[in-house]
Parts: structure tokens; C-alpha cells; sequence
């Protein structure tokens, strides 16, 4: 085991009991795990099919399995289950879903759909007010919790709590009649399984003989029991992560879980690291110093060799457009002088909205740039339009879906028809489609209205059935000439440009099924590809380009677990960094926290910017120059305001070249 330190390869060689292994940014914790599945393999001689390592986010899982490739020869990794919680809990709901009472191909609800869901029962049931997204807030809230509609019905304590669980149980069994599960259904659904039935437990955890978790510190409390159950009484368990960087808690995220493990492992084995391989000395010591004024109960100690390093600059600047300007006017000087690559730079920040001005700046100078967890291709009308069609092929009863595509494009089915449609299969219990077939003219549709229904579902239930024995490739090309996707959004776009990019977002959705069909080494059927590609969809809301040298734009959030040699922290302010909210409802420990894991991503320099004042909400804001670099140690932070110095020479190392120069001299 080269390349790792005395403490990693401990942990690395630790199999009997589980293990926690606890240490700040950069120390290795993630190369850890990528080594141990290794060594799992190749030392201990089990099968790849038999791990399964659990990371935060799609991107962490596709880098730690290209890595774990990189490391074992060919073949060794097949069947290795990297994947994010929600995907294991896919998997398993696959698998047992007929236990659930699930038919296969359920569909997947994004938060879109069941806050769709929610308001509409809302509206129907409930007549009293309220906001639905606190609503759809306080269900998600009891789903991570593993509360059920019935526990959350006998702990409410005032009425509006009453109506948040009575909405919770019609929202279930709503998703039931659609066979449909939601987000957080992937991992209660599974928890709920392994806890009631004692032989799909040990299928289980006989069927994974370890597990090991990246980011534990970002696990909530279902998340918790899945890896409590697929542990067992083995322990056969690696767990690594930060308290530190604990950056979920709105999402039910419970860092007591690492005091948890403790009691439910007795046997629990905890490792410190303490090396950073990451950052320069300054950087560590920085971000050191902020996180210092956290409260701790873990001591944590963590040092670096690889030197001093830069002085940490502050750039202030006017607002938003200047500071975008200027970040990229440093980027290009700093690639130009040193010869670098544009994916060795990052820019975070706090907001999505934020990264609007960075985009044209970059845009204007033709730097690429990819986006992590921006605005979502999947949430674009075409995608979904297409998608819902897939999702009712897969699953007959997803209502949602049929009522999304029944006149996209129109088929002259109307309102009034579906309406008779949707009376009679409340009636009956059983899905639209279902129902298609069996509404007749007696039910009193006009003449025109029933053949055109009729016509509808028999292609639909034609095509599923296609889906599930033949090419689901060549189902999903034929379902979109079918209804001529094309012509219809040449009718309803504005102009032909929109159109084309419009189509062009489909037949990049189906490029994207094409390869999912193509790299898995089963035949799935076209269910399967629909609800990985759901899963995808959810939680990565990106059109990634691999590979791409590209300037990489992403949230702090995103940014987890990742490192970029050059590191910009925009928007140092206060209202934006710490987040007003979290001023006014006093998390802002979890503020530096955030804070804490932007500064360790980075490498060799790190610069802050911030703005003087900023548009916001519609108006201008003066801003303040966040807290946090007031907590940062003062001799490490080279403060620059804006001033343009006389001296060429001194403007060009300070990097306030003229950009039309600089871009010509790059092209040199
Ligand atoms: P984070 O808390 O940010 O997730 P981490 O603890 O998971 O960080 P890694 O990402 O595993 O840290 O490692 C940080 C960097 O240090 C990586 O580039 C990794 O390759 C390198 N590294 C880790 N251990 C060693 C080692 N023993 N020798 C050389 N480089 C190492
Ligand atoms: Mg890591």
C-alpha cells in the first residue's frame, strides 16, 4: 500500500469491527475508502459485487469509481456498488418492490411533482390556508425521521401540525395509487423493510459483505438505520467524516450520529488523521482559525507539508459585475502566466443565483465553464414532457404522467374528457389508462372525444409493451417521431431558434438513455432505464460534459469533497455569507461550517472577492464584508481594493491588464 500514511493504512487494514474514522479537510478520509475497497478485493478476496460505498453526491461516486478503476486491473471492479444513498435505496426498491406492493417500473417523484402532489391535495381536502412548500417541508422533515403519518397524527400538537399529517397520510396514499415512491421514500421505504422483515435483512447484509461511508457528517437519521442494518451485528463497516463540515442540517442531517455509532457499535474502532495533502500551510491555517470559533467535541488536530504558500488575497469591488469581471480578469492573467488548464479553477459560492454574472463574464471571453447544481436540465418543460411520456410507459397507473401528456401535443382530448376520465377511475380505484379502455359512450363522451381517448391509450399500452420485451432505444426514437415532438415545438416557440435548442435538449436526453442502456452489462428493459435516469435526474440537476477542460462554477454545497488547485470565494458578505436566514434563525455555526469546506477545497492560492453593494431582490444593497473574514488571522489576508496603478508592469502582476489584451496574448 503505497502512498499511504502509518494512520490510513491502519484503517485501511482494519477489518474485524467497524470503523470510524474521523479527521479534518484533505486528510484522506476519501482515499481511504478508494483504498480499501482495493484492498477488500485484492487482499481479502472479495467480490467487488459484494462492497458497496456510500458517497454524498453523483459526482463524488462517478470520481471515486473512475479512481478505484485506476487502481485495480480490469475487470476486478465489476459489479462494485458506488453509489449515493438514494441510489442504494433504488436498488434495494427494485429489487423488493413487490413486497411494497410497488408494480415494477414505479415512477420516481422529483420535488416539482409532489409539491404538485401536495397542493393539490391540499386544495381538495383542506380547505383551511397554509403554505404548501412548509407543508411539503414538515412531510419531508417526518420521512427522514422515519416518522409515519400515524405517529406524525398522534404527536401533533396544533392544528396546523394536525393538517401537515393528515395531508401526509393522503400524499401516500396518493403515491401508492400511482405507484409512485418520492425522494425520500428511497431510503425510508428500504429502512422500512429491513427493519420489519427479519429474511429480507439477512438477503441483505449476506448479499453486501461491507459497506463503507464517505461524508458521514451529512447523514440523517433514515440514512442512519440503512447503515445500521446493512452493518449488522458484523460490523463490517467503514465510515469516514468531518464534524466540521457538517453542512446538511436542513435537510434532517444529524452529526450526532457519529456519537451514535459509538453506542450502537460498542466495538466501534476510531482512527485519527492528521496530515493535510491538500492545501498550503496558510490555507490550513486559515481555515483552522475559522473553525476554531465553532464550538468542538471532537478534538481535531491537522498540519501540512507542502509549505507556506501564497498569501490569501481579498479583493474588494464595486458590485456584482465588477466582481465578475475581476475574477475572471485574474483567472485569465493567472492561466496565462503559469500555463494552467481552466478545470484547476473554481469558483464558489453561497447561492445558485450567484453565478449568473461569473457566466457572462466567462461567456464574454469564451472561457468554458461547466455549472454544478444550477438550474436543472430536467426541470426544462421538453425534458419533462418526454420524461413523464417514459414514465407512463414504464408504469400504466403514474396518473401524473398521463395528465401531463395527454394533449402535449394536442390530441383533441379535452378537458371536459378527462374530467369523465379522472370521475371514473376515482370510481373504480384504477389508473387513467386502465380506465381509457373502458369508458364507453354510455359514460356520455361525444362521439369524437371516445376514439380519440381510445386511440391514445391503446399506443401508449403498444409502445410499453415494446418498452418491456424489445429496444427500449428504439421505442423512446419511435415514441418522438409518433408524436412529432418537432412540429410541435416549432408551433408553440417563439421563434425557430428556441425550437432547435429545445429539441436539441430531447435528443440529448436520449443520447444520455442511449449510453445508460449501452454500459450496463444486463439488458434492461426500458423501466429500468427510466428510473435510474429519474434518480439521475434528481440528484445531479446538471448537464454535466465530461471530461471538459472547463472552469468549474458550483455552490458550496456542491462543492464538498472536491479540491481545486486555485480557489475563488466570491460574495465575502455578510446577508450572503453567513446567509441572512441563517443570522436571523441562528445557525451560523453551520455558516462556518460552509465557510470551512470552500477554504479547504482549495490547493495552492485561495481569494476572496466581495462587493460594495449588490442588486437584490430589485433594489440596491450596501454590503459588508462577511464576519468570517474578520475571524480569519489578519497577517495572512493581502486586503486589495480597487485603485489602478500608473505602472504597466505593476498592473499586469496585479492583474488589472486590459482584457482584449490579455485574451490576445493567451491566443499567442
Ligand atoms: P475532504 O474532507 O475534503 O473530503 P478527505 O479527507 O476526503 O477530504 P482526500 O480527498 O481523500 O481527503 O485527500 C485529499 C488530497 O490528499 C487528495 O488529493 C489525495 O490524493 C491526497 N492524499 C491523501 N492521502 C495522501 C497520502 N498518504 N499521500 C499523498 N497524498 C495523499
Ligand atoms: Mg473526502
Amino acid at each position: 500500500m503505497p502512498n499511504l500514511n502509518p494512520q490510513q493504512r491502519l484503517a485501511v487494514r482494519h477489518i474485524d469491527g467497524p470503523l470510524l474514522v474521523l479527521a479534518g479537510a484533505g486528510s484522506g478520509k476519501t482515499r481511504v475508502i478508494t483504498h480499501k475497497i482495493v484492498y477488500l478485493i485484492e487482499q481479502c478476496h472479495l467480490s467487488a459485487r459484494s462492497i458497496v460505498a456510500v458517497t454524498f453526491t453523483n459526482k463524488a461516486a462517478r470520481e471515486m469509481k473512475s479512481r478505484i478503476g485506476q487502481l485495480l486491473t480490469k475487470g476486478e471492479s465489476r459489479g462494485l456498488v458506488v453509489s449515493t444513498f438514494h441510489a442504494l435505496g433504488l436498488n434495494i426498491l427494485r429489487r423488493e418492490h413487490e413486497i411494497l406492493r410497488l408494480k415494477a417500473g414505479f415512477s420516481l417523484l422529483d420535488a416539482q411533482d409532489s409539491r404538485a402532489l401536495i397542493c393539490d391535495l391540499h386544495q381538495q381536502e383542506f380547505s383551511s390556508g397554509g403554505e404548501e412548500s412548509s407543508f411539503q417541508w414538515q412531510i419531508s422533515t417526518w420521512k427522514n425521521a422515519l416518522v409515519t403519518p400515524e405517529e406524525a397524527l398522534c404527536r401533533a400538537s396544533n392544528d396546523q401540525e394536525a393538517i401537515a399529517a393528515q395531508l401526509y397520510a393522503a400524499y401516500d396514499r396518493r403515491l401508492r395509487a400511482y405507484n409512485a415512491v418520492d425522494f425520500d421514500d428511497l431510503i425510508g421505504l428500504p429502512v422500512h423493510l429491513l427493519t420489519t422483515r427479519p429474511e429480507i435483512l439477512s438477503r441483505w447484509q449476506n448479499y453486501f459483505r461491507y459497506l463503507l461511508v464517505d461524508e458521514y457528517q451529512d447523514t440523517n437519521a433514515a440514512q442512519y438505520q440503512l447503515v445500521k442494518y446493512l452493518a449488522g451485528v458484523r460490523g463490517a463497516v467503514t465510515v469516514v467524516g468531518d464534524d466540521d463540515q457538517s453542512v446538511y442540517a436542513w435537510r434532517g442531517a444529524q452529526p450526532e450520529n457519529l456519537h451514535q455509532l459509538k453506542e450502537d457499535f460498542p466495538q466501534l474502532t476510531v482512527i485519527k488523521l492528521e496530515q493535510n495533502y491538500r492545501s498550503t500551510t496558510r490555507i490550513l491555517r486559515v481555515a483552522n482559525q475559522l473553525i476554531s470559533s465553532n464550538p468542538h467535541v471532537f478534538e481535531k488536530r491537522l498540519w501540512s507539508a507542502l509549505g507556506e504558500g501564497d498569501s490569501i488575497r481579498v479583493l474588494t469591488c464595486r458590485d456584482e459585475h465588477h466582481e465578475a469581471d475581476r475574477v475572471v480578469a485574474e483567472l485569465m492573467y493567472h492561466r496565462f502566466k503559469y500555463r494552467t488548464a481552466c478545470r484547476d479553477y473554481a469558483i464558489l459560492y453561497r447561492g445558485n443565483y450567484q453565478s449568473r454574472p461569473f457566466e457572462r463574464a466567462l461567456r464574454a471571453h469564451g472561457i468554458p465553464y461547466v455549472l454544478s447544481g444550477g438550474t436543472s436540465f430536467f426541470e426544462r418543460g421538453e425534458v419533462k414532457d418526454i420524461m413523464a411520456y417514459l414514465r407512463l410507459l414504464a408504469n400504466e397507473d403514474d396518473d401524473n404522467a398521463f395528465l401531463r401528456v395527454a394533449n402535449t401535443p394536442r390530441r383533441g382530448i379535452g378537458a371536459v374528457t378527462l374530467e369523465k376520465l379522472a370521475g371514473y377511475a376515482a370510481l373504480r380505484g384504477q389508473s387513467l389508462l386502465v380506465s381509457g379502455f373502458e369508458l364507453g359512450l354510455g359514460e356520455h363522451l361525444s362521439g369524437e372525444a371516445l376514439p380519440r381517448l381510445r386511440r391514445f391509450c391503446e399506443w401508449v399500452v403498444d409502445l410499453a409493451d415494446r418498452g418491456r420485451r424489445g429496444d427500449p432505444i428504439a421505442v423512446i426514437k419511435d415514441l418522438i417521431a409518433d408524436i412529432d415532438y418537432r412540429a410541435w415545438l416549432d408551433e408553440n416557440c417563439n421563434d425557430r431558434r428556441t425550437a432547435e435548442r429545445r429539441m436539441a435538449n430531447v435528443e440529448e436526453l436520449v443520447g444520455w438513455l442511449e449510453r445508460l442502456y449501452q454500459r450496463g452489462d444486463e439488458r434492461r428493459a426500458l423501466g429500468d432505464l427510466v428510473a435510474e435516469i429519474s434518480l439521475q435526474d434528481i440528484l445531479e440537476r446538471t448537464q454535466e460534459k465530461k471530461d471538459r477542460d472547463a472552469v468549474n462554477l458550483l455552490t458550496l454545497h456542491a462543492a464538498k469533497g472536491l479540491e481545486f488547485p486555485y480557489v475563488f470565494m466570491v460574495g465575502m458578505e455578510e446577508e450572503l455569507l453567513p446567509h441572512r436566514t441563517s443570522v436571523e434563525q441562528g445557525t451560523l455555526e453551520e455558516e462556518r461550517r460552509l465557510a470551512y469546506v470552500g477554504i479547504t477545497r482549495a490547493q495552492r492560492s485561495l481569494c476572496f472577492t466581495m462587493a460594495e453593494k449588490r442588486q437584490q431582490y430589485g433594489e440596491t444593497i450596501l454590503c459588508e464584508p462577511s464576519r468570517f473574514l474578520s475571524e480569519l488571522p489578519a497577517a495572512d489576508l493581502q486586503w486589495e481594493r480597487e485603485g489602478i496603478p500608473r505602472d504597466p508592469a505593476e498592473r499586469m502582476e496585479r492583474g488589472q491588464v486590459h482584457l482584449a489584451n490579455l485574451r490576445e496574448m493567451l491566443r499567442q
